[in-house]
């Protein structure tokens, strides 16, 4: 496994495990699947309602805490000081664990982005009490991070955002990179395009799209090998996620094999700039607050 360094000097393997919309009942043996694989990260949320099954899957796997690095998101409603410092304590008290690797915010709150940084400040505490790693956001544009290092004295580690052949958000990454933040892509291999049916390519799927089809062909490779491979080369963390034991193995099945820089350029020009997450400056509590339970 690759690693990645991080900004503050902690290493991050380059890629990781997901668990978004994993049911609770099926987390614990997708994450034992991705252990016994050889995947050494873990992406959870607290709002992926999983992180205790997480936590099981870790520990039953008889790993060293210190061999897994596990990353774990506060959801909006959670956000302000007080109440992030106690959403540790929430996800820790889940994850059944004393320290989390990577803590970040899950999104920006534009129309309260005083509770963001706030709820920044509640990480950098922890980073400085040592209870978490690094921490970092997730789906903030230039102009949130931009507002976020007016008071932020810990420039984040890593901003988790959308990126797959269908939408690479070019400016996001020259503004992380400008930062020194790392890029880590969620859907890389653009299952959102298919989940959700927003591909607007020639294909409504990122796993059909002719180009990437036919580099896999060329490699004896498979589409999801090739998108990851795409990450990876041009520096980017990537957290797939599956469920079907079979397909994790082909996921962390990619460091066999490299992409021309012909190839590399061939997958970006698939972009079509259309996202299908939410639009980041549309978050709200009262459109997107939900209850997190206590541990
Ligand atoms: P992915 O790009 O990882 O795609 C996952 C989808 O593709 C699932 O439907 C899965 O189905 C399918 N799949 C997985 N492997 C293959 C394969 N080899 N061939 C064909 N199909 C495959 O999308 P996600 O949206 O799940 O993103 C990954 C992770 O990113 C999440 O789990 C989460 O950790 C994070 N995330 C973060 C967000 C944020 O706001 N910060 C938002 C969304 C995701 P199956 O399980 O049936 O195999």
């Amino acid at each position: 496994m690759q690693h990645l360094t991080l900004n503050n000097g902690v290493t991050m393997p380059a890629l990781g495990f997901g668990v978004f919309q994993t049911p609770p009942d099926v987390t614990e043996q997708a994450v034992t699947s991705a252990l016994e694989s050889g995947y050494r990260l873990i992406d959870t949320a607290a709002a992926y309602a999983n992180e205790r099954e997480v936590g099981n899957a870790i520990r039953n796997s008889g790993l060293p805490r210190e061999d897994v690095f596990i990353g774990t998101k506060v959801w909006i409603s959670d956000y302000g000081y007080d109440q992030t410092l106690h959403a540790f304590d929430k996800s820790a008290g889940k994850l059944g664990v004393e320290t989390i690797d990577l803590f970040i915010l899950h999104q920006a709150l534009p129309g309260r982005f005083d509770l963001s940084t706030e709820a920044y400040r509640a990480l950098e505490q922890l980073l400085a009490d040592g209870k978490v790693r690094a921490i970092g956001v997730s789906n903030f544009m230039p102009d949130h991070l931009d507002a976020l290092l007016k008071t932020a004295s810990v420039v984040p580690a890593v901003n988790q955002v959308e990126v797959h052949p269908y939408f690479t958000q070019p400016a996001v990454q020259a503004a992380d990179a400008a930062h020194g933040i790392l890029t880590q892509a969620w859907s890389p291999i653009g299952g959102i395009t298919s989940y959700r049916g927003t591909g607007t390519g020639t294909s409504t799927s990122t796993f059909d799209d002719p180009t990437i089809t036919a580099i896999a062909a060329a490699h004896g490779k498979t589409p999801a090998q090739v998108m990851l491979r795409w990450h990876l080369q041009q520096g980017r963390n990537a957290i797939p996620k599956s469920v079907r034991p079979q397909r994790i193995a082909e996921n962390i099945d990619i460091f066999d094999f490299q992409l021309t820089p012909a190839e590399l350029d061939a997958i970006d020009a698939l972009n079509t700039g259309t996202r299908g997450g939410p639009e980041p400056e549309a978050i709200t509590l009262e459109a997107f607050g939900r209850d997190i339970p206590e541990a």
